[in-house]
């Protein structure tokens, strides 16, 4: 396949800007950035998408998003939401309590859709839900690959709904990462937090231990709000990064 496009911009190393040409691709591989009618001359008999009018770079990646809120949009919520407590139990903890394997995968696909069509076509989804936990990760990945969008996924373990949800979670997470291993490489893993404050000592040292198991990351939230830091001042005496690097959080792959 040749593109043909106004302006490309390869974001490599060179960082190479080129206008008035082309890209020919074989077997989803780049082969050549160049002159149209010269690729277009030695690869006669390739397709031409034509973006002449157009502007082509590499795909935007979304660091972190929660697809879930697919489902916020336009809601009405009937309680404060003025400070970061509010938002979350008022808003997120109220919305994610609802949400079935079903809603999970309508708002991964919604979620998914709208960042092609902006442009995004890699994800970092920090999911929940803690009625709908266990094959959460599968069914979002599912979605991620029928439309082509690549994503990482994890799901994020909290103390917030009781013990129970945290082992779901924490079993979640460690289950996906060794099904994401066996998926294609559109698709990974890495193992979710909530934020300092709703994790006690004894989850993450449960995570800790959970992740020996396994070869990744952590994707946690690090003082959203400044209620975090004063929460985890309170309980630990350490600030947040200090409290989570002396549980070995932050690794090499950790976001
Ligand atoms: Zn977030």
């Amino acid at each position: 396949m040749i593109i043909k496009a106004k302006t490309i911009i390869t974001n490599d190393k060179a960082n190479n800007f080129y206008e008035d040409a082309a890209i020919l691709i074989e077997e989803n591989i780049i082969k050549e950035i160049g002159d149209f009618d010269k690729i277009k001359r030695e690869n006669p008999d390739e397709e031409v998408l034509d973006f002449s009018d157009k502007l082509v770079m590499p795909g935007l990646i979304c660091a972190h998003s929660h697809a879930y809120s697919a489902y916020a949009r336009g809601m009405s919520v009937s309680k404060p939401t003025d400070n970061f407590f509010h938002v979350l139990e008022n808003l997120w903890w109220a919305l994610d309590k609802e949400l079935t394997l079903e809603d999970v995968k309508l708002n991964a696909l919604t979620t998914f859709m709208e960042s092609v069509q902006n442009g995004v076509t890699t994800i970092i989804d920090h999911h929940s839900g803690p009625n709908a936990i266990e094959g959460s990760l599968s069914t979002m990945a599912d979605a991620a690959t029928d439309l082509g969008i690549r994503a990482s996924l994890c799901y994020e373990v909290s103390d917030r709904d009781g013990m129970e949800k945290r082992d779901l979670g924490i079993a979640e997470n460690i289950n996906w990462i060794k099904e994401a291993e066996k998926r294609d490489d559109m698709i990974s893993a890495l193992f979710g937090l909530h934020a300092s404050f709703t994790l006690s000592d004894e989850t993450l040292a449960k995570c800790q231990k959970a992740m020996e198991e396994v070869d990744s990351g952590y994707h946690v939230h690090i003082a959203e709000g400044i209620e975090d830091e004063w929460e985890t001042v309170k309980m630990s005496g350490k600030r947040i990064v200090d409290r989570l690097d002396a549980y070995g959080i932050f690794n090499d792959k950790t976001l």
